[in-house]
């Protein structure tokens, strides 16, 4: 068996911190490791970390791998600045330009792993023009990065559902072929009939026992209703926890007294929200949620692509967007904006085995950084990344 021991790092309360890690697992954690007994076959691996901060794996929960224009040339963006017009723009350039799902994929979900992130959600683009062609190419990044990025996959309508004959029983092949989640968006404001547009989502969901995860970029109290329709729906098909609303700026719209009650409905369902914290947008109340026990979990949403000229698959970058978006500024509301995008990801998506524990997945990152909030506020260096075991970035180099 071999064997791979982290000495000398330092935990997120600056206490000493060892790690053993046997068979992709941790095996072993706590102040100091116990010496190994001597058999014969094992080898053992050591990672002296000189005094590194030691965080569990990072956590993207909402990214688009299959659009991005990452490691090509830049994409000059000159789209209009509506939802349709974005939506009309991107399959055009998809369709003129070749863009290549399987190859951008691969590029960014080996980008992201070597900024330590080890668990990753993202939604593909599922569509009648399109068919299943991305779906394919990212399915194809899931197998290549197999043995170290922990990948789901949300099959995504971006064109909308009830205007498109054909896009649900796309859908339902995506699920079968692979896809793990099924995405929707804005059931008013796209597809303009919720009632119709959410039952045939949750029926869907609940034929292949799947989970939801919904875009929800509508206002106000047209987006509590959406919500609200959801979690009629959630609750009937006993789908309780396995639900995420993605965006819900209408959450940070709404009357302090209504998004509580909003909230306290959605911690009864056990439906998670993801925020990518955007500086332009409402966002949904941080503090609020994790009173309510909502889980609130930080993602990029698109990176480098006909969408948005921004992003990186940096998640300590996101946390610091967490942080600015929401004012953070004691180290202990900082320590939150790494939770985001550490536990509260691996929570709001379900991420099994996850953490700084024995028999935990063993997804480590090594920073030099004296503490959470230092290592967010400048995105401290990845000195080490370990992923489900293997060494994927050693002395601050991707290997
Ligand atoms: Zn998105």
């Amino acid at each position: 068996m071999t064997t791979l021991d982290i000495c000398n790092a330092r935990g997120l309360d600056g206490t000493p911190v060892e790690v053993r890690i046997e068979s992709g697992r941790i095996a072993v954690i706590g102040p100091s490791l116990p010496s190994l007994p001597i058999a014969q076959g094992n080898a053992t691996r050591r990672i002296d970390a000189r005094g590194a901060l030691l965080l569990p794996g990072l956590v993207e929960s909402h990214t688009h791998l299959d659009k991005t224009a990452w490691g090509m040339p830049w994409y000059v963006n000159e789209c209009g600045s509506r939802l349709i017009d974005r939506i009309d723009n991107e399959r055009r350039w998809r369709a003129e330009s070749g863009h290549d799902a399987g190859a951008a994929s691969l590029a960014l979900g080996r980008a992201f792993l070597a900024a330590g992130t080890t668990r990753l959600r993202t939604h593909v683009d599922i569509d009648t023009d399109a068919g299943l062609r991305h779906l394919d190419g990212v399915l194809a990044t899931r197998e290549v990065l197999a043995d170290t990025l922990d990948m789901q996959i949300v099959a995504f309508p971006q064109s909308g559902v009830l205007d498109r004959d054909g896009t649900v029983a796309l859908l339902d092949d995506s699920l079968a072929r692979g896809a793990d989640v099924l995405g929707w968006l804005d059931p008013c404001a796209i597809d303009r009939d919720p009632r119709a547009s959410l039952d045939a989502m949750f029926t869907l969901a609940d034929k292949h026992g799947c989970p939801v995860d919904v875009h929800l970029h509508e206002p106000g109290e047209m987006g509590a209703f959406s919500i609200e329709l959801m979690l009629e729906r959630t609750v009937a098909l006993g789908m309780q926890g396995k639900v995420v609303v993605s965006h819900a700026f209408c959450l940070g719209e709404l009357e302090a007294a209504r998004a509580d009650a909003l909230l306290a409905r959605l911690a009864d369902a056990g439906v998670a929200l993801i925020t990518t914290a955007p500086p332009s947008r409402v966002v949904p109340p941080l503090m609020a949620c994790r009173r309510a026990g909502v889980p609130l979990a930080g993602g990029n949403d698109g990176i480098r692509d006909t969408w948005t000229p921004y992003g990186t698959p940096d998640m300590l970058e996101r946390a610091m967007m967490i942080g600015l978006r929401y004012n953070l500024r004691r180290d202990d509301e900082l320590a939150i904006a790494l939770d985001c995008v550490t536990h509260q990801g691996a929570r709001a998506c379900w991420f099994d085995d996850y953490g700084l524990h024995a028999g935990a997945r063993a997804d480590l990152v090594l920073v030099d950084a004296a503490n959470a909030a230092q290592a967010i506020v400048t995105r401290a260096p990845r000195r080490w990344v370990v992923a489900n075991g293997h060494i994927v970035v050693s002395e601050g180099v991707a290997v």
